[in-house]
């Protein structure tokens, strides 16, 4: 009988191989197609400006136009400009989560800051007003801020090379702070500064406002690729494993707590139309990207440095919507078991 179940298997094994792989070379083709389709399709869209609150955002190509795939088996597919060296903006806020959440477990965040999405611009200061400084979400700057301010370490030094070290963890590659991204920010934050002083009043920010608020600048000035933010969004798609390099930079829990935050808030006070529309959970920053992840298959990054009214690159929008409705890669799009 045993010996029967092993021929049979032995025999049907190699196939069930063969078809897989068949099917995930099919697959990855398909992928391939559908991102060139997509850049061809919006490359020319004009519409939109380049952020321009922070002087030097204003001085950045806004013809830049690149995507990037890559799989949680490691496969990297690409499109477009995906070599520039763009700041990372709000995206940071993503790895400065699983950084805290990592380090110092999820209750914090709940006990500190709070989740709940707070429906304003990301900079907003009522939310701060509104809550005590409670439910102030870490995707949003108050929130933000906050999460920073929850790195432990001896000085602001210490506390950056843990927050740069721990994206470099996700990017898998060495990063630098771009110098002329952040002193163009830090010459013009008063508005953060008062973010963090109002949040301090509440008893919501856990160390010197101003100094924080400075290191926050800089984790937001760090320079990425396109390519690097593919590879950052698989690894979180992934269970916080990096499928480029090997390495568990974050557990898996830590990874799906940070997708929760990213599916409700991620791109500002228009995530709910995204999540209606991509189902994905996703995150972008005024310097025109957008990374996205479906779980367990791939992270995408897409940049394009215009932006709409919410904050959002409108090209990067536009590609991954295109390309997840091409491959029908909703996540709530299922197949009726019937
Ligand atoms: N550094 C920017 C700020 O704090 C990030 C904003 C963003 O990308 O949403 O205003």
């Amino acid at each position: 009988m045993k010996r029967t179940l092993f021929i049979v298997l032995s025999l049907v094994c190699p196939f069930i191989s063969f078809t897989q792989k068949r099917n995930t070379k099919q697959y990855h083709q398909s992928i391939q197609t559908a991102m060139d389709s997509a850049y061809h399709k919006y490359k020319s869209d004009q519409r939109g400006n380049n952020a321009d609150y922070i002087p030097a955002l204003a001085n950045v190509p806004s013809d830049l136009f690149g995507i990037v795939i890559v799989t949680v088996d490691g496969k990297v597919f690409s499109i477009g400009d995906v070599d520039y060296n763009l700041s990372i903006q709000s995206i940071s806020k993503v790895f400065t989560l699983a950084l805290v959440i990592e380090s110092r477990g999820e209750k914090i965040i709940r006990d500190s800051i709070g989740v709940n999405p707070t429906g304003q611009v990301f900079n907003s200061i009522y939310p701060i007003e509104q809550h005590q400084g409670k439910g102030i979400n870490p995707f949003v700057n108050p929130g933000a801020i906050a999460t920073t301010s929850l790195v432990q370490g001896e000085n602001q030094d210490e506390i950056f090379n843990k927050v740069i070290s721990n994206m470099e963890g996700f990017a898998g590659t060495e990063l630098n702070v771009i110098p002329e991204i952040y002193e163009s920010e830090a010459n013009n934050n008063q508005r953060n500064q008062a973010i963090s002083m109002l949040l301090h009043s509440y008893d919501r920010i856990y160390n010197d406002p101003i100094e924080i608020t400075d290191t926050y600048t800089k984790q937001c000035a760090v320079g990425v690729s396109t390519h690097n933010l593919g590879v950052m969004a698989a690894t979180i798609a992934n269970g916080g494993y990096n499928p480029i390099t090997k390495n568990q930079v974050v557990s898996p829990k830590t990874s799906s707590h940070v997708m929760s935050v990213m599916t409700m808030a991620g791109l500002y006070n228009n995530a709910g139309n995204w999540l209606y529309l991509v189902g994905m959970p996703a995150k972008s920053g005024v310097g025109g990207a957008i990374i996205s992840v479906l779980p367990g298959k791939f992270g995408i990054a897409a940049f394009s440095p215009k932006l709409d009214s919410y904050g959002n690159s409108i090209r990067a929008q536009l590609a991954i919507f295109d390309i997840i409705s091409t491959l029908q890669d909703h996540p709530y799009l299922v197949e009726p078991v019937k």
